[in-house]
């Protein structure tokens, strides 16, 4: 099998607690916040944490590639206002540099807005160059960017836009995207219908390219089709239903990369990773 399915886990208590919670739901795959997601600044790794990361990550068969950071939700790459992009800057440089320290090889983030104070293009030029910035100060780590619903001002909700970005990167080989279901979903992309759901991957090779798809994230929709609300629900719960799950596992173009469920209702993981898993077989 080569799929890699789990869960956005906790790592409450410590980074190197990660690996053991998605161990423990039967993951060969997940998520993480390096630092908490909703502050700006976070005491640095010890040596200790790293060191029983990575040891806990191989004790339990995690590799990098299985492996699909998440940045801090403060962060807009794409603010117009001088000082709060600086700030921004200087946060995702911080959560690039703590995924080199564990040894990681990705990052996904949100791209950001325009927040309304400029156009999508100018906020989008920002994206791309505070990506070219953190890539410039790192060495292996990939920044992933994730589609999102289009709620406000935030910008990463079509293909076009994304690629509007990945063609102003300068090192394309460590730039990457991560496809959120629920947010392709309600930011207009028909996954429900097997033609809806073919166009959209159609759509997404043409424009953006398969080879640039270093992650998923699984979630159903308690929002409609359209509604540019995020709102995730547990699968078969929402308005996407089960079968675009089933399509994806069935899909060889999702292979190799973490598919991450990012579910409300954590009891479900355990349930929904078997599910997936026997979709795929
Ligand atoms: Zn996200
Ligand atoms: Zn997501």
């Amino acid at each position: 099998m080569n799929k890699y399915i789990g869960a956005h886990v906790s790592a409450s208590g410590g980074v190197e607690n990660a690996p053991l919670n998605a161990k423990a739901i039967g993951a060969t795959a997940f998520a993480l916040f390096t630092k908490n997601q909703r502050q700006w600044v976070a005491k640095p790794f010890t040596s200790e944490n790293i060191l029983e990361f990575r040891k806990n990550c191989e004790a339990s068969g995690y590799e990098p590639f299985q492996i699909l950071p998440h940045d801090s939700y403060l962060i807009n790459l794409g603010n117009p206002d001088r000082d709060a992009l600086e700030k921004s800057r200087a946060a995702f440089l911080d959560e690039m540099q703590r995924c080199e320290q564990l040894g990681l090889d990705r990052l996904n983030f949100h791209p950001g807005g325009h927040m309304n104070k400029t156009g999508e293009e100018e906020s989008m030029q920002l994206i791309a160059a505070s990506i070219n910035l953190a890539l410039k100060a790192t060495k292996g780590v990939i920044a992933v960017i994730e589609n999102t619903a289009g709620q406000g001002s935030n910008l990463g909700h079509t293909f076009e836009q994304i690629a509007y970005i990945i063609d102003r990167v300068e090192d394309q080989s460590r730039v990457g995207v991560c496809i959120d279901t629920c947010h392709a979903f309600t930011a207009g992309y028909d996954l429900k219908s097997k033609k809806g759901f073919e166009d959209t991957f159609n759509q997404f090779e043409t424009i953006v390219g398969f080879k640039y798809l270093k992650g998923m994230h699984l979630n159903d929709s308690k929002k409609e089709h359209g509604s540019r609300v995020d709102r995730h629900d547990n699968l078969g719960k929402g308005f996407i239903g089960l079968e675009p799950f089933q399509w994806i596992m069935a899909d060889e173009r999702f292979n190799g990369i973490p598919l991450v469920l990012e579910t409300p209702d954590d009891s479900l993981w355990e349930k929904e990773i078997k599910l997936l898993k026997s979709f795929s077989s």
